[in-house]
């Protein structure tokens, strides 16, 4: 990929601020649906992608549409514990992925890099103005004449988006650190990864899990996860991730990479469309809240707005299921501010068949699967999160 110098009063059809996931993303089903034969696009981005920042996991029905992916691992049986359950589910007919996010930039680099009409800029964006059609960059004014699609985000923008309210009861971090280890010795079983272990230690007003993604019979990522409205000091992650992986595994290994970071949980992480600027990815409310996936959603949201493009339409919202937000919000507020109750719902919900689960995350679930659901968890904890989310 070759970055350009903007020259002075040129203007681009399309401008896409930050090439992470949803930039990228769009970028390449722009390309891949023929529209950028007769249109120009601009892609601006202060990183050139040029590290594993991500591990991506996602679920998907085996189907072969996704294979064209760098996808890196997948499974085809989850294990998943808590104090009153521990049990193997085979998932077919889904499998779960797991995709670096360095090979998916660079795929995407690679497919785009020889297409005349994108050009990339190595720049931060400090402002846009949707009235005049520009964008502002640390070097440069650049202007655009159909639409700016933008992704990045400045941290203060975030908590601008919450109330009071929303950042005590409705809004969760969820906070990790994994690393990726090497055993000398055979450990884990490569087809079967743990989704979620809730047998750990539980922190105060949250929930807490592990989850086990093997690469080999030697290798895997170990994450420790929370959900939940404050973070910890760095050791506090270090200490309860080190002694689970020795209880679980032994500590006969090496530790080759890490991932540390947290993800904003919240129905509300979303700005409205300005003019032609419209917000993509973690601004365009794609990222499940409830969950904080968002892979295969960004994909669909790309394919979206292409189809829309193409038909010369521009309804660009991503398109949520009304239903299924309440329940992410209900989830949040459950997990956010009823203390211990967070545990007992999300145990209880994960005695559920994993593949309804699936179903019900990925927003597909009939009312009357949703209601079986509903009736497998504690009641009262649940009623009290329906409440608090019809009264907000
Ligand atoms: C460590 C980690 C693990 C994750 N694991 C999973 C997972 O397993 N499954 C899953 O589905 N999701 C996962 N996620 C969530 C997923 O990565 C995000 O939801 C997704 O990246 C959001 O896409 P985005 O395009 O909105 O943001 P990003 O992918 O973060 O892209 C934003 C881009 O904007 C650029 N940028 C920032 N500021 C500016 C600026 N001023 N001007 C121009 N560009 C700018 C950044 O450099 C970046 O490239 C994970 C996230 C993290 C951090």
């Amino acid at each position: 990929m070759k970055y350009s110098n903007i020259p002075i009063n040129k203007k681009y059809d399309y401008i896409i601020g930050g090439a992470g996931l949803s930039g990228l993303t769009l970028a390449l089903k722009l390309y891949e649906s023929g529209l950028l034969e007769k249109h120009t696009l601009l892609l601006i981005d202060p990183s050139d992608k040029s590290e594993n920042d991500r591990t991506w996991s996602f679920w998907n029905k085996k189907l072969p549409k996704l294979t064209y992916l760098p996808i890196k691992n997948s499974w085809d049986n989850a294990l998943i514990k808590s104090n009153s359950h521990n049990r193997t589910e085979d998932l077919l007919p889904y499998t779960y992925y797991n995709i670096e996010g360095i090979d998916y930039y660079n795929y995407v680099k690679n497919k785009l890099k020889d297409v005349a009409n994108i050009e990339w800029l190595k720049d931060t964006i400090i402002e846009d103005e949707p009235h005049k059609k520009e964008v502002f960059t640390s070097s440069a004014s650049i202007a655009y004449t159909h639409y700016f699609f933008k992704s990045h985000f400045f941290s203060d923008e975030l908590s601008t988006l919450l109330s009071d309210k929303d950042k005590s009861d409705f809004f969760l971090w969820q906070h990790f650190l994994g690393y990726k280890i090497r055993f000398k010795e055979d450990r884990f079983k490569p087809n079967q990864f743990t989704y979620m272990d809730m047998t750990i230690p539980q922190q105060q007003g949250g929930l807490s899990f592990m989850y086990v993604l093997p690469f080999s019979e030697n290798t895997a990522l170990v994450e420790y996860t929370l959900f939940s409205n404050k973070l910890l000091e760095r050791t506090a992650y270090e200490e309860m991730l080190l002694s689970y992986i020795k209880t679980e595994f032994g500590d006969d290994y090496e530790i080759e990479a890490e991932e540390y970071n947290k993800i904003p949980m919240s129905t509300k992480i979303k700005i409205d469309r300005i003019n032609n600027v419209i917000p993509i990815g973690t601004l365009g409310g794609v990222v499940k809240a409830s969950t904080g996936y968002s892979f295969l959603r960004n994909l669909k949201h790309a394919t979206h707005i292409v189809n829309q493009l193409k038909r010369g339409t521009d309804n660009f919202k991503y398109p949520i299921s009304k239903r299924h937000q309440f329940y992410d919000k209900v989830l949040i507020n459950v997990i956010a501010s009823q203390k211990s109750e967070g545990l007992a719902v999300f145990n209880a919900l994960y005695k559920n068949d994993l593949k309804l689960l699936f179903k019900f995350l990925d927003e597909e679930t009939t009312i009357w699967e949703d209601l079986k659901i509903m009736r497998s968890v504690p009641t009262w904890p649940f009623i009290k999160g329906v409440w608090a989310s019809l009264l907000d």
